[in-house]
């Protein structure tokens, strides 16, 4: 089970792409005000808590900035690998926007010429709807919505664009101008049970006159080894010539060979430092396929790539996630370069070692205590790059690859992106922790501490919270016993776990923190502001909780707060008509959370039913009314904008006289324009 503390992902099945890992963090953080937006000189990029992690916000979108603090900890070969790896990605680029929408291209190369060369009144409200729109296209590479699908409406008129074009000399004609104002199109992707929805959907996948009946008759009449069928469609376009069907293969010297023949350049290279024999015999495979366009190949390489796990590197690159294509055959570009991190990993095997002394040490009965325990294993990586499908809208997490038979025979690859959930996190700035942190105290152990408590939280929570306690013999599994309760009491179980140990000097003693009383404090004032406070905002008034870890949240912390009430362990207080929560006793609160844990684990060793649904029903479900109006009223002032998306930092090599690489040098973009405008310089390999 993969989830993370703050962020409150849910519903993360065997794969979490990002419609739904953008939906799950819809209302985590919220904006800076615009205000604030002021420009810094470009720096060196230094990993800090002051980095501004947000730099845009329009729409219903905000631009956020990430760091790779892993970078510094890799060989130069290591971060020439990752350099020519992301030069990879970025050159497919223009395939994404080319399968997104046939005129795509056409029209982002015009509005960019507008944007760039116009002279003319820049104060006026359709110049500034005009950048908006022009925001809009570059987010959801291309003109319809990244999540919606529907096409975007300029605010803005025809006669006012032609105006544009005129005054910069651009051409944009016929279909490709129409379409920006039209209602053609409307729809990328259009799964209506009444459409017939290849015709009626914009994506690029299938020829103008495709139909849904030609791509079943198509496609049905292909045979596969049923053993290890291969992704039928996967890397063409499916048209109509001359009344035959026709496959085009995105492939050097086919559709898209352009940008393909760069892609196989940088790879290439990347090939030539690769870290060990199996990244190289992967590498190898997916050049060979880029070249072929063979999808046997892309099996073959699919299965080096799950076979390749020991560099520090991992990559995603390919034409991988299928639901853009309403039929779900065609692949989308899209690539991430990911490094380890080497922090997380080497905390996450300090806990795994002593998995034992934390179930021994641990509050639970003796006879629910594991004999002997295994810590689960559980991966995050730092994102070095990312582009095509993963850019700028990314997903948080990614288990690939996506064909069956492979994940069954040769396993599959599961990573958590940890410094994209990070920025998320702290997208909202400090005004947020502002508004509901109780005191100046509270805030200032959460600047300081806040970061490490949550990685230490989610490194206890999966490595040794899951993997602890035993059901009682004879006793179903919480699946059986504990029904649709299950999954809030197991992520309850898990994060009381970590809770427990959260205020241990033992993880000062394993040299997890250095100060483990205040990084402790931090944790549990997160906790209980999080779970009875903040994590309202991303209610309706008048819902009940529903999301498993919600709950989960929220009963472990109003079960907290009532039974410390007698002895004041948790304040509530009311100022200003604002209510906060403030801890008085902190080694009180960790006894009540030990309390807690052994109940949890009981009623999952006993399989007691009864208990789950009280201690949910009672304390994890319902919304106190007044107290969810106020924290909407509050939380108003933040803007947030429901989708996030990243401008990639931008990894620039420094070069000696003979022209060879000596060193990198990491420069964050300033604007989300400065990065759109650059790519499309740099990496137009579709366009004239
Ligand atoms: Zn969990």
């Amino acid at each position: 089970m993969l989830h993370l503390q703050k962020l409150k992902t849910n519903n993360m099945k065997s794969k979490f792409f990002i419609a739904i890992a953008i939906s799950s963090l819809m209302f985590v953080s919220c904006a800076d005000d615009k205000k604030d937006d002021q420009k810094k000189p470009e720096t060196d990029e230094v990993v800090t808590d002051d980095f501004k992690y947000q730099i845009d916000q329009f729409a219903d979108l905000k631009i956020l900035r990430y760091q790779i603090p892993s970078w510094n900890d890799l060989s130069l070969d290591e971060q020439k690998l990752v350099y020519y790896l992301t030069q990879a990605g970025l050159s497919g680029r223009d395939i994404m926007w080319a399968q997104n929408y046939r005129h795509n291209l056409t029209i982002r190369e015009a509005l960019e010429n507008v944007y760039t060369t116009y002279d003319g009144d820049k104060e006026s409200e359709d110049w500034k709807n005009f950048e908006v729109y022009l925001k809009r296209v570059w987010f959801s590479n291309g003109i319809h919505h990244h999540y919606s699908t529907a096409k975007l409406k300029p605010d803005f008129s025809a006669d006012y664009l032609k105006n544009l074009l005129t005054a910069t000399n651009t051409t944009l004609e016929g279909e490709a101008f129409d379409v920006i104002f039209n209602d053609k199109d409307s729809k990328k992707v259009n799964l209506s049970k009444d459409a017939d929805i290849v015709l009626e959907s914009a994506i690029n996948f299938y020829g103008p006159d495709v139909t849904t009946a030609d791509v079943e008759n198509y496609y049905g009449a292909i045979e596969v080894d049923e053993e290890e069928p291969i992704e039928v469609g996967l890397n063409t376009k499916l048209v109509k010539e001359n009344g035959q069907l026709v496959e085009k293969v995105y492939k050097s010297g086919g559709l898209y060979g352009a940008a393909i023949d760069k892609i196989v350049y940088w790879l290439e290279k990347a090939k030539g430092v690769a870290e060990d024999e199996n990244q190289e015999k992967a590498l190898g495979l997916l050049i060979e396929y880029y070249k072929t366009g063979s999808l046997d190949t892309w099996d073959d390489y699919a299965v080096a790539w799950v076979n390749s796990t020991e560099g520090d590197i991992d990559w995603i690159n390919g034409f991988i996630e299928v639901y853009n294509d309403p039929k779900g055959y065609k692949g989308s570009y899209e690539t991430i370069v990911e490094i380890k991190d080497f922090d997380m990993s080497k905390k996450m095997a300090v806990l795994s070692k002593e998995a034992q002394w934390f179930e021994d040490n641990s509050p639970l009965m003796p006879e629910h205590k594991k004999k002997e325990v295994k810590g689960v294993s559980y991966k995050t990586v730092i994102v070095a790059g990312e582009a095509g499908d993963a850019s700028p809208s990314t997903p948080i997490g990614v288990n690939l690859p996506n064909n069956n038979w492979i994940r069954q025979k040769h396993g599959s690859k599961s990573v958590s992106l940890g410094n994209i959930i990070h920025s998320y996190a702290s997208a909202g700035g400090s005004g947020r922790l502002q508004e509901f942190a109780n005191d100046e105290e509270e805030i200032a152990l959460e600047k300081k501490y806040g970061q490490l408590a949550d990685k230490l939280h989610t490194a206890l929570h999966e490595v040794v919270g899951h993997a602890s306690g035993q059901i009682n013999p004879g006793v179903g599994t919480p699946k059986e016993t504990l029904k649709s309760y299950k999954s809030t009491i197991e992520e309850g179980r898990a994060d009381l776990f970590g809770l427990y140990y959260l205020m241990d000097p033992k993880l000062q003693e394993l040299g997890l923190v250095e100060d483990w009383e205040a990084t402790g404090k931090a944790a549990y004032d997160g906790y209980i502001r999080n779970g009875l406070v903040t994590q309202l905002v991303r209610l309706e008034l008048g819902d009940d909780v529903e999301e498993s870890h919600m709950r989960n949240r929220q009963w472990v912390s109003a079960w907290a707060f009532e039974k410390g009430a007698p002895d004041g362990v948790i304040e509530k207080v009311t100022r200003d008509g604002k209510t906060y929560y403030d801890i008085k006793d902190y080694a009180k609160l960790r006894e009540i959370f030990g309390m807690l844990l052994k109940e949890t684990q009981r009623i999952t060793s006993e399989g007691d039913y009864e208990a789950a649904m009280a201690l949910v029903e009672d304390y994890g479900v319902k919304v106190d009314q007044a107290l969810h109006k106020e924290v909407l009223d509050r939380n108003r002032k933040f803007k947030a904008a429901p989708y996030g998306g990243f401008v990639n930092p931008v990894i620039v090599p420094d070069m000696n006289e003979a022209g060879e690489i000596t060193g990198f040098t990491i420069k964050q973009p300033e604007t989300f324009e400065e990065q759109m405008l650059n790519y499309s310089k740099e990496y137009s390999f579709l366009t004239n």
